[in-house]
């Protein structure tokens, strides 16, 4: 993008699929059209992706809604369809996982040493006593380990609860408790931006409220000072390691729960997110090969989202695994020891896959894009984007500077709930357009409807649904199936309500607009979080904007806006003036943020999305609610009292 091309609207450019990865594509019209013809049939075919103990003859039984089952007579094994299954097929040697350590340390896993490791975790785990069905916590940093160990609980069928490395005690006991956890997982610590984090006290002071947690294993990372509980802790070395490399896998039914999952908490408290095995692995095995157009012999693929969260489960573990894809999996954060640190390690891997969240691109737009121009990028042919609308504005920088105008770019559009992308342009097909998810994935149905459910035409917004059921959607809320109706099913009937806003454009094309929740209503005009943040974005001096509304007498709800600054522009009364009215000359008068609040830092939860539902408690003068999701838990103090001076 030159000088010139940046004058005009940044949501205008539009990016074709690039001829060479269009001619060999591995998703093409005619399979869009297949599915979309009877996507039951093309989900039972997707299923043979997998390894079956028993081959399904059943696909979707949705007799019992909103309780689905798929595949439900067929019997399989994750950590044997991740793993074991490659090394059956001649493909031991080919890297698994490339892990790069903060430090600088480095492993190269292989799939025969992959299938090892399972295999011993799971021996080790099953002499603790660990069985089917039940539940245990990991909470570990990015480490091989995190993946070792959610494949050993699988391949017991075990149910796993990843629980973020950097969440506090508090977090991690109320989903431990919630969940009914009987062991838990950990390490000493970690390494992040340059030092050893200790991990284990939390857990040490998580567990004084956990009743039920009778042991735990302690992978030794960073080897710093750590108490070990007798009788209760014990070193991963000493339980794992002695152990043999050969385990039989038990084949368990398709609907044999895998893992629960509890959402990032930016609208609320989180929700305990069950999965099953046969479709989250068929879902997630055919979305990982189709929306990157994987190719697993020659693909280097780098998803840069931690395991504690739903990408990282199924774009980090099961769905790279399953397709016997290689990839990166990096401890550290992006400006440790320097500010280009991804970019090396794309270079030293020769990443060609390269997927990671909006939050993360703003930043390294803030830092500069000379940073990533002193790096060979050469190899990365394709990117993914996720958590949160991509602003145009980010998606070309993205484009530009890191794809360097030749990698397309997947914005995709689901949730933990959906456990798959459900909206992402497919690559070889699709003329993208930036800030756009485009359409959703094959076999996939979404409509945009209103508030009574009626199907709305292209050109207008209202509430994101899904009309069929899909694979690896969720099953229920852990322990509460009325909470899992009320929430996603009671409003529009056999339709799931995911929550978000959306628009179709006049080409029928889906943009995301935010929560329904953060949905403005200002003197009678919906407005959308998501788009005033964007021109906010658009302005030469924010680096990050988050919107919401806040309850005004006048006009109904009045837009309220945090901003960021870029360094080297100063806050002042002029500076938020002269936002509020970029916004009016943007999107329209009524459009104009009665406030514009420049901050330092947004509360942002550990997936990087911003909990707009915080920014609304402090613009009406309210409490703060639930912050155990949050990133550094004091942001909300240095906002509130930066707002007081
Ligand atoms: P909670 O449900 O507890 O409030 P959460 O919704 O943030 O937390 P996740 O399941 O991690 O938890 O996030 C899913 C949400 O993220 C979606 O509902 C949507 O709002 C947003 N999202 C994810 N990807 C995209 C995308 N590509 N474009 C727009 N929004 C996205
Ligand atoms: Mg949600």
């Amino acid at each position: 993008m030159t000088a010139d091309t940046r004058a005009t609207d940044p949501a205008d450019h539009r990016y074709p699929p690039p001829a060479e990865l269009a001619a060999h594509a591995n998703v093409t019209q005619e399979t869009l059209d297949t599915a979309a013809a009877d996507p039951e049939a093309f989900w039972a075919e997707q299923a043979k992706r997998l390894t079956w103990g028993t081959e399904p003859t059943e696909t979707l039984d949705w007799s019992n809604p909103p309780f689905a089952k798929w595949y439900a007579d067929g019997t399989l094994n994750a950590a044997y369809n991740c793993a074991d299954r490659h090394v059956e097929n001649g493909l031991g040697d080919r890297v698994a996982i490339h892990f790069e350590g903060e430090p600088g340390d480095n492993r190269d896993i292989t799939y025969a040493e992959l299938t090892a490791e399972v295999c011993r975790a799971a021996n080790g785990l099953a002499s603790l006593g660990v069985k089917s069905g039940d539940r245990v916590a990991i909470y570990l940093p990015m480490i091989p380990e995190a993946v070792i160990s959610m494949l050993a609980c699988a391949r017991l069928g075990a149910i796993h609860t990843v629980i973020f490395g950097g969440f506090s005690a508090d977090a991690l006991s109320t989903r431990i408790n919630d969940c009914g956890v009987e062991v838990v997982i950990t390490a000493d610590g970690g390494y992040r931006r340059g030092s050893p984090s200790a991990l284990k006290p939390a857990v040490d002071k998580a567990l004084q409220s956990t009743p039920g947690v009778r042991q735990v294993v302690v992978v030794k990372r960073t080897g710093q000072d750590t108490e070990m509980a007798e009788g209760r802790d014990v070193w991963w070395d000493d339980v794992v390691a002695t152990q043999p490399s050969e385990h039989t896998p038990e084949m368990f039914p398709a609907e044999h729960p895998l893992f629960v999952m509890y959402t990032s908490g930016s609208t609320g408290k989180p929700k305990g997110i069950l999965h099953t095995t046969g479709g989250y692995l068929v879902g997630t095995t055919y979305t990982m090969w189709a929306t990157y157009d994987l190719k697993p012999e020659t693909d280097v693929y780098w998803c840069t989202a931690d395991i504690g969260w739903i990408t990282g489960h199924s774009y980090v573990t099961y769905g790279p695994l399953a397709n016997a894809a290689t990839q990166v999996l990096y401890e550290g954060t992006p400006d440790a020891p320097h500010k280009g640190r991804w970019w090396e390690v794309i270079d030293k891997y020769k990443v060609t896959i390269l997927h990671t969240a909006p939050t993360a691109i703003r930043t390294f737009m803030k830092w500069g894009e000379e940073i990533p121009a002193k790096f060979d990028l050469s190899s990365l042919r394709m990117m993914g984007s996720v958590g949160e609308p991509i602003n145009p504005e980010a998606y070309n920088w993205y484009h530009e500077h890191i794809g360097r105008g030749r990698c397309p770019i997947a914005d995709t559009w689901w949730q933990t709930e959906t456990g798959m992308h459900m909206i992402a342009p497919m690559p070889g097909i699709e003329t993208a357009k930036p800030g756009s998810a485009m359409t959703p994935v094959p076999g996939v149905a979404v409509d945009v409807v209103d508030d009574e459910g009626h199907s709305l035409p292209n050109g207008e917004s209202g509430l994101l649904v899904v009309t069929k059921p899909w694979p690896a959607m969720l099953r229920t809320l852990w322990g509460d199936d009325q909470r899992y109706i009320d929430t996603y099913w009671a409003r529009f009937g056999d339709r799931y309500f995911a929550g978000d806003g959306a628009k179709k454009d006049e080409d029928g094309d889906i943009w995301l607009l935010g929560r329904v929740d953060d949905v403005m209503n200002v003197s009678g005009h919906r407005m959308s979080t998501a788009e005033i943040e964007s021109s906010l974005v658009g302005h030469e001096a924010v680096a990050e904007a988050a919107v919401v509304g806040a309850s005004d007498p006048t006009t109904g709800q009045a837009i309220v806006a945090f901003v960021i600054l870029i360094s080297g522009f100063e806050a002042s009364d002029e500076m938020a003036a002269e936002l509020r009215n970029h916004v009016g000359k943007d999107i329209g008068p009524i459009a104009k943020p009665r406030q514009v609040m420049i901050v330092d830092e947004l509360p942002k939860t550990r997936s990087g999305k911003i909990m707009r539902r915080l920014l609304r408690d402090i613009a009406e003068n309210r409490d703060i609610g639930d912050v155990t999701t949050l990133t550094d838990s004091t942001v909300m103090d240095s906002i509130a009292k930066g707002l007081k001076k």
